[in-house]
């Protein structure tokens, strides 16, 4: 992969908050995986576009007031996401504090509906934490995910919209357009007066984060449609996950990511309409050799593979093609019809010849028909150890962040129950 000067540089500020123009901040993460905040300073206060992890706030809020002591006005979600609004506590407290108002909660419609289906899932939401954001207290004790269960408090919006709103406050104007992408609920906010696009996470430093394995449906074709809509207006200044984008690499960055999710979702319709099913279609979506050694378009945290399987279950139901899975068996009677004719110990040896000769996806499942056929017996644990040694293994080849944690969080945990 190429090494790409501009991305290094802006992966450098990562971490600095910027003044980028008159009245304009970028106010950094502290979190690796949270997106930065965006602050315009106008004569009748602060607005501000996202707010960062809930213990993330405080510092974002002394960041700020490094820069300016007038109230926050108005703050904005770009989504729902928790790295977005989970900071929103230390704004409204630091008003309160200092003997302002309460500030302005601005979000899209959706948010409340998103955050009332965070409260009903929250103890799925735990273990998919874990498997995706991993910590080691979380790994301590298999059921580990399920401590600190104290719920977050979400601070809905007081003010929504459907499809675009906007306001003038203190010499600036700002247009607010909702675009369904990586959640149903987001937006983007357009400043005219500066050129200025602040995106929360429509645009990351890689490939755009589209079917999560762990998440529900995203948007593929309108985070496109998005992208491009936002380089039509040229943007001077871009907020958004990466950091501060300006100029020409501004719009092109919209453009190009534009490009490898309208790929992707063109390629899968044409082959659904062909009547291809999943297997075929990862098989065959090729992206083109410039995006796909693009190096802001790297599969690190969304991925390609992820796009492709979020564009067909947008389309299609769940039925894989195979009528035989229709009403299946479960997985381990059909292993153990296997082990029936295949020595386990064979399995497992052709497993590591299959791991010796770099086919660690191959050696997987040859060792799961002995984890899954074989429980309570002797070699039961030894194929444990095997898939947890593999799936490591795995995590650095597909070089991806959330299938990497899903495979290491995998992995620890078959080791602490062979254990
Ligand atoms: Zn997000």
């Amino acid at each position: 992969m190429k090494i790409d000067p501009e991305l290094e540089q802006i992966r450098k500020m990562r971490g600095k908050d910027e003044v980028l123009a008159p009245n304009v901040l970028k106010i950094e993460r502290s979190n690796p995986v949270a997106g930065p905040s965006g602050v315009v300073i106008t004569e009748e206060g602060l607005v501000v576009v996202d707010t960062g992890m809930p213990q993330e706030g405080p510092d974002r809020v002394r960041r700020i007031r490094e820069h300016m002591q007038a109230p926050f006005h108005t703050i904005i979600y770009s989504h729902g996401h928790g790295d977005h609004v989970g900071g929103i506590h230390a704004f409204i407290e630091d008003n309160e504090k200092k003997g302002y108002p309460v500030p302005r909660i601005i979000g899209h419609e959706l948010v409340a509906k998103r955050f009332d289906k965070y409260r009903m899932l929250a103890g799925r939401r735990r273990y998919i934490g874990m498997l995706q954001f991993p910590t080691p207290e979380m790994l301590e004790a298999s059921e580990g995910w399920q401590r600190n269960r104290r719920e977050y408090q979400y601070v809905y919006p007081d003010t929504t919209f459907s499809s675009y709103m906007d306001f003038k406050l203190g010499g600036f104007t700002f247009q607010l357009f909702h675009a369904p992408a990586e959640t149903d609920d987001t937006i983007w906010v357009w400043v005219p007066e500066r050129k200025l696009a602040m995106l929360g996470d429509l645009l990351i430093g890689g490939c755009p984060n589209t079917g999560n394995p762990l998440k529900e449906q995203r948007y593929t074709l309108e985070w496109a449609e998005a992208l491009e809509k936002i380089a039509e207006k040229q943007p001077d200044f871009i907020i958004a996950g990466p950091g501060a984008l300006r100029g020409r690499l501004a719009v092109e960055r919209c453009q190009k990511a534009a490009r490898l999710l309208r790929f992707i979702q063109d390629e899968v319709v044409r082959l659904l309409n062909e009547g291809k099913w999943i297997e075929d279609i990862l098989a065959e979506v090729k992206l083109p050799q410039d995006l796909a050694e693009d190096p802001w378009l790297q599969g690190t945290y969304g991925h390609p593979v992820f796009v492709i399987h979020d564009v067909y279950r947008r389309y299609t139901g769940w039925y894989d093609g195979n009528p035989g899975e229709l009403f299946p068996s479960p997985s381990a009677e059909v292993a153990a019809e296997i082990i029936e004719l295949v020595n386990p110990e064979r399995l497992l040896e052709r497993a590591r010849q299959l791991q010796g000769n770099g086919s660690t996806q191959l050696a997987l499942h040859v060792t799961d028909f002995v984890v899954k056929g074989c429980k309570d017996t002797k070699i039961f644990k030894e194929a444990m150890l095997l898939k947890a040694g593999l799936l490591e293994k795995r995590a650095g080849e597909v070089g991806n962040f959330i299938a990497g944690n899903i495979m290491r969080t995998s992995a620890a945990l078959l080791r602490k129950d062979s254990s």
